[in-house]
């Protein structure tokens, strides 16, 4: 027996240092995780308990792919986030058994088509067409926790065209990596491969094409796109 229509291949990113490839499921992110952030959106970082979105698998563009400016918007914003790489599958899982859940980190780009996800906020629509459009998830590789260990603290940064536009610090996450994990273990239950983007810092802003994006994070990895 076949499959009567296309088989869409699995989405997958290399693993740094070897000749791995890491299979993606699906991409959850965490919406507003530094307070900083929250407040130049206009919220209140104090009082919100985590809240997730979905990007699919699908949505992944690996490391040195150029990234197409998506149709159907004026305002792309760039969002530069830390990634932890799911290798374990679980539900309600402990705060404190959490890491154990973790493959390893990537650095990713949660790209936002933001006028659409302004617009639906505004009339209380889901937020599918601003967020999960197709390749709006540029991500580097996958780095081991065997081998890079399990980041708390560090500078995070984000340079459009050289110019230093995102810079903060891992430890001002207002949830960490294993609150994130047990708090969306609770909702879903995680599966090998699911990918969770854990928020962006201030500094949020638009791309045009031509654009070159290159964002760091000590001690995890570096990615660099073109916007073409
Ligand atoms: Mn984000």
């Amino acid at each position: 027996m076949g499959y009567v229509i296309t088989l869409q291949p699995v989405p997958t990113l290399p693993v740094s240092g070897t000749a791995d490839l890491f299979p993606v499921n699906r991409i959850f992110c965490v919406g507003r995780n530094y307070a900083d952030h929250a407040r130049e959106m206009g919220h209140d970082p104090e009082r919100e308990p985590p809240f997730f979105f979905l990007k699919p698998g699908q949505a992944l563009l690996p490391e040195g792919r150029d990234f197409p400016y998506p149709s159907a918007s004026h305002d792309v914003h760039y969002e530069f986030e830390l990634v932890a790489a799911i290798g374990r599958g679980g539900t309600d899982i402990r705060v404190e058994d959490a890491l154990n859940y973790i493959y390893g980190y990537a650095v990713g780009l949660d790209m936002t088509r933001r006028d659409l996800q302004l617009q639906a906020q505004k009339m209380a629509r889901p937020w599918d067409a601003g967020k999960a459009f197709d390749l709006s998830a540029p991500c580097s590789a996958v780095a081991a926790a065997s081998k890079i260990g399990h980041p708390k603290k560090g500078p995070i940064w984000l340079e459009r065209n050289g110019k230093r536009v995102q810079s903060s610090d891992l430890s001002t996450l207002i949830w960490n990596v294993p609150e994130i994990i047990a708090q969306l273990s609770k909702l879903f239950s995680l599966t090998p491969g699911d990918l969770v983007f854990t928020g962006t810092p201030a500094g949020v802003g638009p791309v045009q094409r031509g654009d070159i994006l290159h964002g760091f994070i000590e001690g995890v990895g570096e990615l660099t796109v073109r916007v073409v």
